[in-house]
């Protein structure tokens, strides 16, 4: 579904991801780790096509095609989705006016999906207005199952979110990758940046990376990367980052 190669991505003239490699296959979900600031955000960005993000070097193909230089709203068409870290506030804009606009399911299934979400009475609000951390957390998984993208990407779903809804958020994060379905019967992929492994008991995730300082200093088995982390923090990743950069 989605294949990055020798991708050298920069910022505001700063070189910010060096010659990051990443294949992501139909039914499969990566988790992506790393310290603040080491890029994982930037590769979202760059993925989805935010333009302040410039591609140096390499490409990145969806569904075969070269998005490298497609403009966001392109890559958006094609099924590429994003719920964003922190999404800007949009007054005067009514999440349900929002939710019409963008969406290719029918409106009784997003009325259920915001039921789910315990979040019907956020629709006649504007986007993110007052919202609190977790709130607009929801608002961003209700308008991804809205888009219904192929390739959904989430930036710390996870993050200023209470435990009680970390699980309802993982449990939905896994029914929209179709996770909850029989391996045969996915059609979706994601990409998960996380900090904290809670939302992973909830997820059914297959491979993990550990962007390292804008390197993707290794990939392996979830369990066995997340229980590293915890165990040694991220300072073991500094001998493979300097093996690969
Ligand atoms: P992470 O998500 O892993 O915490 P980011 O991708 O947000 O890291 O940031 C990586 C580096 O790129 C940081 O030093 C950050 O300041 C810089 N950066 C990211 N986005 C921008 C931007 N829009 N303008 C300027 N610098 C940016
Ligand atoms: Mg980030």
């Amino acid at each position: 579904m989605l294949s990055i190669e020798n991708l050298s991505v920069k910022v505001e003239d700063r070189l910010i991801l060096r010659d990051v490699n990443l294949n992501i296959n139909v039914g499969e979900v990566h988790v992506l780790f790393g310290p603040n600031g080491a890029g994982k955000s930037t590769l979202i960005n760059t993925i989805i096509g935010n333009p302040r993000y410039k591609v140096v070097e390499g490409s990145i193909y969806f569904k075969g095609k070269d998005i490298t230089d497609m403009p966001i709203y392109e890559r958006a068409k094609l099924g590429i989705g994003l719920a964003y870290q922190k999404p800007p506030e949009i007054p005067g804009v009514k999440l349900r006016d929002l939710l019409k606009i963008i969406a290719r399911v029918d409106w009784e299934e997003i009325e259920r999906m915001a039921e789910i979400l315990k979040f019907k009475d956020f629709l006649d609000r504007d986007v993110n207005v007052g919202f609190s951390g977790g709130e607009v957390k929801r608002s961003e998984l209700l308008q991804l199952f809205a888009q219904n993208p192929d390739f959904m990407m989430f930036d710390e779903p996870d993050s200023g979110v209470d435990v009680e809804n970390i699980k309802l958020l993982g449990r939905i994060i896994n029914h929209l990758l179709e996770k909850d379905r029989k391996p045969a019967d996915r059609r979706k992929a994601g990409l998960i940046i996380t900090h904290m492994g809670h939302i992973l008991k909830f997820i059914n995730v297959d491979r993990a990376h550990i962007l390292y300082n804008g390197v993707i200093a290794c990939s392996g088995s979830p369990e066995e990367i997340l229980n590293t982390i915890i165990k040694y923090g991220y300072k073991r990743c500094i001998r493979c980052y300097q093996r690969r950069r």
